[in-house]
């Protein structure tokens, strides 16, 4: 809801409210990427580097995971943070 056809997989930054899109590192470890609106296409460029609230990332690497992540626990009652 929200978004136009097209960006299945699009989700917003919990800090800034930008769109981006998650990567999977070889690792397994998801990384949020940013969204270019104007051309509908998933950059290259990681969210952190253009993020306006990167300061809240800073110390938050660890927890940081996908926003459907974050509204379960939301929904369960945990904590965001330790
Ligand atoms: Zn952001």
């Amino acid at each position: 809801m929200g978004f136009p056809g097209g960006m299945d997989g699009i989700a917003r930054c919990r800090s800034c409210a930008a769109p981006i899109w998650w990567r999977k590192n070889p690792s397994g470890k998801a990384q949020p990427m940013d969204f270019d609106l104007a051309t509908m296409t998933r950059t290259e460029t990681p969210h952190h580097a253009t993020c306006p609230m990167a300061k809240e990332w800073r110390g938050r690497t660890r927890h940081a995971q996908p926003e459907r992540a974050t509204e379960l626990r939301r929904l369960h009652g945990l904590p965001f943070d330790p």
